[in-house]
């Protein structure tokens, strides 16, 4: 990666930080899970409001951790608005592979794609995954909480 589009990625990163997009609690909820990564001390809580068809209609989030770990949670709220869950499990296994260097064909990513850079950096991975591992727990088992040192990645 140049190093101009790297300090485009940094900005939007830096940008979502700052100004998380769809911050709070999602007041009509019916999917949510917690996520923790100890290696960093990033928490999200994670709230969905997923429609008779499956669709997911609203996304919030609430949590602390570094801007990595706060920018992909707000970019993931973005991106799943409107999308269904069939398309919500395509995206994850799609940004787990760009994150982990073998990005592959399906949904476009859109703003999704600035996290390519992160795999430059593998401890940073879980803080940029912790949103979407926190996604599939509320989608799978709601209400749980998930921690990305038990056997994720
Ligand atoms: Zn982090």
């Amino acid at each position: 990666m140049n190093d101009d589009l790297m300090e485009l990625y940094q900005e939007v990163i830096m940008e979502h930080n700052r100004n998380p997009r769809n911050y709070g609690v999602l007041a009509n909820a019916n999917r949510a899970a917690a996520g923790f990564n100890p290696l960093c001390g990033d928490k999200i809580n994670l709230k969905l409001h997923i429609d008779s068809e499956n669709k997911i209609t609203a996304v919030m989030f609430e949590g602390s951790g570094c801007a990595i770990s706060i920018a992909s949670a707000s970019l993931l709220t973005e991106t799943l608005r409107g999308k269904t869950v069939a398309e919500a499990y395509t995206l994850f296994e799609q940004f787990h592979a760009l994150l982990t260097g073998h990005p592959t064909e399906g949904i476009p990513l859109g703003k999704l794609a600035v996290f390519a850079g992160v795999n430059a950096f593998p401890t940073r991975v879980k803080c940029a995954t912790l949103a979407w591992h926190t996604l599939k727990a509320a989608l799978l088992n709601n209400n749980t909480t998930v921690s990305t040192e038990t056997g994720h990645d």
